[in-house]
C-alpha cells in the first residue's frame, strides 16, 4: 500500500494559530500547477510498478483552487501514476471556499471522501482564532457536500482554544455528528512560536483555557465521541464503522508515500533501502527547480533498519489497534515483542500496554503517556 500527497499550499488569510506551509495573498495558482504537473511527469518513471491506494489533496485550502485546476491536477496524477481502483481519494476544504457546484464537480474528477476544517461551532471562538468563516457557513459547506453526493465527510475540531468553554467544544462535536459526519477529527490546539496567537498570548492579551481544563475538555469530547458512535482508531481521530481514513492509517502503519508540491515529505522503499526525503520550502525554489526540469528534493536521508523499527512501533502506537505482530515480524524477520522486550515488560508493569497474539497496543492510560512510554522503546 502507497499513498499519494498533494499539497496546495494557498489560503485566503492564515489563521492565527497556523504554522503549516501555507502562504496567503499570493496570485501563482497557475504556476504552481504547472510544477505540480511537471513534478508528477518526473516521478512518473521512477514510480513504475507501484501502486497507489490512496491520495489526498491537502493544504493550505486546496478548495481556495477552482475546481478544474483540481480535476486537472488529478486526472494527471492518474496518468502518470498507478492509481488503484477503488482508491480513497480526499481533498481538504474550508467552509468560506466549499459551494456545491464545485464538491459536484470534485465528485465528477473522481474524489470520495472531503475533509472540512471547522474547528469550532462557536464564532466568537472562531473570530478569536482567525478563521474567516462562521459555523452557518460550515452547515452550509457541509450541506452542500452531501448534497453533490458525499458520505465521507470528516470535520475537524479543536480544543484548549482562547474563549472556548467545554459546552462550546461539545456542541462543536455535537453539530458535526448532527449533520452526519462520517469522521470526526479533534485536535487540541498546540501554540507555534511565531504565530500571532503565540505572541498575543505571551504578551497576555489572549487567554487559553489552562491544561486542566483542556484535559476535561478533551476526556468529555472523547467519551462524547464514543457515546456519538465514533470509534477512536487513533489518538486523535474518531470514525463511523468502515469510515477510518486510509491515507492517514497508511502513515502510522509506517507504510511508502510520495508527497509532490512544495515542503513535501516522501518516504520509499526503493533498492532495498527505506529512504525519507522533503522538498525545497518555498514557492519560489519550488518553481524554480521544476522550471529547470530539476525534482525539487532539499533533503533526502537514508533510514536504518534500527530506526525504521523504532518508526513502526512509534506511529503504530498512535493507534488504538496497536502494532500488527505480523506485519512487523514480515518487515523485519522479527517479532516485535522480542525485539522491545524490556520496554513491553515495563509498560506491562505499569499497565499501560496490552500485548495480545497478533499485537500489542496502549492501554487508554498509555495513549495519554505515549511519549514516556516510547522513551523506553528507544
Ligand atoms: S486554513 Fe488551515 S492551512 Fe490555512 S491558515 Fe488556516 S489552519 Fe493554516
Amino acid at each position: 500500500m502507497a499513498g499519494l500527497y498533494i499539497h496546495i499550499p494557498y489560503c485566503k488569510k492564515k489563521c492565527r494559530y497556523c504554522d503549516f506551509v501555507s502562504f496567503a495573498g499570493r496570485n501563482d495558482h497557475l504556476a504552481y500547477s504547472a510544477a505540480l504537473i511537471t513534478e508528477m511527469r518526473l516521478y512518473a518513471p521512477l514510480m513504475k510498478g507501484r501502486e497507489f491506494d490512496t491520495v489526498f489533496i491537502g493544504g493550505g485550502t486546496p478548495s481556495l483552487l477552482p475546481a478544474e485546476l483540481i480535476g486537472r491536477l488529478l486526472s494527471e496524477a492518474r496518468s502518470c501514476f498507478s492509481i488503484a481502483k477503488g482508491a480513497e481519494i480526499t481533498i481538504e476544504c474550508n467552509p468560506e471556499s466549499l459551494t456545491e457546484a464545485k464538491a459536484e464537480q470534485y465528485r465528477a474528477a473522481g474524489i470520495n471522501r472531503i475533509s472540512i476544517g471547522m474547528q469550532s461551532a462557536d464564532d466568537k471562538v472562531l473570530s478569536l482564532i482567525g478563521r474567516i468563516h462562521t459555523a452557518d457557513e460550515f452547515v452550509l459547506a457541509f450541506r452542500a457536500a452531501q448534497n453533490a453526493g458525499f458520505d465521507n465527510i470528516n470535520v475537524d475540531v479543536m480544543h484548549g482554544l482562547p474563549g472556548q468553554t467545554m459546552g462550546s467544544y461539545l456542541d462543536s462535536i455535537r453539530l458535526a455528528a448532527k449533520l452526519g459526519a462520517a469522521h470526526i477529527s479533534s485536535y487540541a490546539l498546540i501554540l507555534e512560536e511565531a504565530t500571532p496567537l503565540y505572541d498575543s498570548v505571551t504578551a497576555g492579551q489572549t487567554v487559553l483555557p489552562d491544561e486542566d481544563d483542556t484535559a476535561d475538555m478533551e476526556d468529555a469530547g472523547f467519551e462524547l465521541l464514543s457515546e456519538l458512535g465514533y470509534e477512536r482508531y487513533e489518538i486523535s481521530n474518531f470514525a463511523k464503522p468502515g469510515f477510518r481514513c486510509r491515507h492517514n492509517l497508511n502513515y502510522w502503519n509506517n507504510g511508502d508515500y510520495l508527497g509532490l508540491g512544495v515542503n513535501s515529505h516522501s518516504a520509499l522503499h526503493t533498492g532495498g533501502k527505506w529512504v525519507r526525503f522533503a522538498n525545497k520550502a518555498t514557492i519560489e525554489e519550488y518553481l524554480t527547480d521544476l522550471g529547470s526540469g530539476r525534482l525539487p528534493v532539499a533533503e533526502t536521508q537514508e533510514i536504518e533498519r534500527e530506526e525504521e523499527m523504532f518508526e513502526c512501533v512509534m506511529m503504530g502506537l498512535r493507534k488504538t489497534d496497536g502494532v500488527d505482530r505480523k506485519a512487523f515480524e514480515a518487515r523485519f524477520g522479527i517479532d516485535p515483542v522480542e525485539q522491545y522486550a524490556a520496554a513491553i515488560s515495563a509498560a506491562l508493569l505499569d499497565e499501560t500496554i496490552v500485548v495480545e497474539k497478533d499485537r500489542f497496543y496502549l492501554t487508554k492510560r498509555g495513549l495519554d503517556f505515549q511519549n514516556e512510554i516510547l522513551l523506553n522503546f528507544m
